[in-house]
C-alpha cells in the first residue's frame, strides 16, 4: 500500500444510537476522517448478494478499505477432522463474502493447540492453509491472545513463509496480553517489527494490517478488550516505532470505543 491508513472495527459506536448498516458506517467513518472498516463475519458472513452491492458502492465512493475478521469458530487444529473441514469451508465463505465486497484481506486465528505439541499444531494448520484457494484475498494470520491459541509472532511468520496466499496481522494487544504484558518500551515494538523485516522482508512491512486497542489480560492472556486511554497499551511509542519503520497498510482500532480510539492513533501518528 502507500499509505498507512486507520480504521475501525466492526459498526461504529454512533451506530448504537442510530441504527447504521455497512454502507451507512461506511460514510459516517468518512466523514469523520477515518479510511477502513473490517468487516465482523465472527459469527456469520453479512455480506451477502442483497447488501454487497450498497456496500461496494458506499466504499468506492468514500474511499474506504475494507477488510474482514472471520468466524471464532475455527481451529485448523480441532482432533475431530471433520472440524477441521468445516473451519476450512467458514474460511472459504468468508473470503467470498469479503470478496463480493470488494475487500482484500481476511484475518482469522488459524486454532488451538489442544492436546498436541506446538510443533504437531503448526503441520496440521499449516497441511490446512496450503489448500485454501488462491484467488483475490490474502488469508491473514492474526497473532493470538492466550497461549491456548496457536499464533505467536514466530509460529505465524513461519506460515507465512511457507504458504503463498498468508500474510501476517499483527495484534498487538494480544501478544501483549499473551505475555503477560510484555509490550512496554519503544524497544519491544521495534523488537516485533524488527523480526517482521528480518523474516518476511520489506514488502511485509509495505503492506501489513495491524489490530490495536487497549486490553485487559492475566497470566493466562486476553480477558477483554479496553478503550485504550483505560489501558497500559503504550501506543505512543508502538506508533513510533510503527513510523520510524516506515510501515504501510491499515492499522484496525478494536475495543469499545472503536472510532474515538482510530481518531486517537492516527491523530497520535500524524504529530510524531
Ligand atoms: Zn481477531
Amino acid at each position: 500500500m502507500n499509505d498507512l491508513i486507520f480504521g475501525i472495527s466492526g459498526l461504529p459506536v454512533f451506530s448504537n444510537q442510530r441504527k447504521l448498516n455497512y454502507a451507512a458506517g461506511i460514510a459516517y467513518l468518512k466523514s469523520i476522517g477515518l479510511d477502513a472498516m473490517e468487516l465482523l463475519f465472527v459469527r456469520n458472513v453479512n455480506v451477502t448478494d442483497n447488501n454487497k452491492d450498497a456496500i461496494v458502492q458506499a466504499s468506492q465512493e468514500h474511499d474506504i478499505y475494507l477488510s474482514a475478521h472471520g468466524s471464532h469458530y475455527t481451529n485448523l487444529n480441532a482432533d475431530d477432522k471433520t472440524k477441521q473441514d468445516q473451519s476450512m469451508a467458514r474460511i472459504i465463505a468468508a473470503a467470498e463474502g469479503l470478496s463480493k465486497a470488494g475487500g482484500r484481506s481476511l484475518i482469522f486465528h488459524p486454532g488451538y493447540y489442544l492436546q498436541d505439541s506446538a510443533d504437531e499444531t503448526y503441520h496440521t494448520i499449516r497441511d490446512n492453509l496450503l489448500k485454501l484457494p488462491a484467488g483475490s484475498i490474502d488469508y491473514r494470520l492474526e497473532t493470538t491472545g492466550k497461549g491456548t491459541q496457536f499464533g505467536t509472532l514466530q509460529e505465524l511468520v513461519a506460515l507465512c513463509r511457507e504458504v503463498d496466499t498468508c500474510k501476517l496481522c499483527i495484534d498487538f494487544a494480544h501478544i501483549h496480553a499473551r505475555e503477560n504484558g510484555s509490550l512496554r518500551s519503544y524497544e519491544d515494538f521495534a523488537g516485533i517489527l524488527q523480526y517482521v523485516l528480518d523474516h518476511l522482508g520489506r514488502a511485509a512491512l509495505d503492506d501489513l494490517h495491524i489490530h490495536m486497542g487497549g486490553i485487559r489480560y492475566n497470566a493466562k492472556g486476553e480477558i477483554a478488550h479496553l478503550p485504550v486511554l483505560d489501558s497500559d497499551f503504550n501506543y505512543k511509542s508502538c506508533l513510533q516505532a510503527i513510523k520510524d519503520f516506515q510501515v504501510k497498510g491499515c492499522i484496525i482500532a478494536e475495543g469499545p470505543l472503536v472510532e474515538q480510539d482510530a481518531l486517537l492513533l492516527k491523530n497520535t501518528y500524524a504529530k510524531l
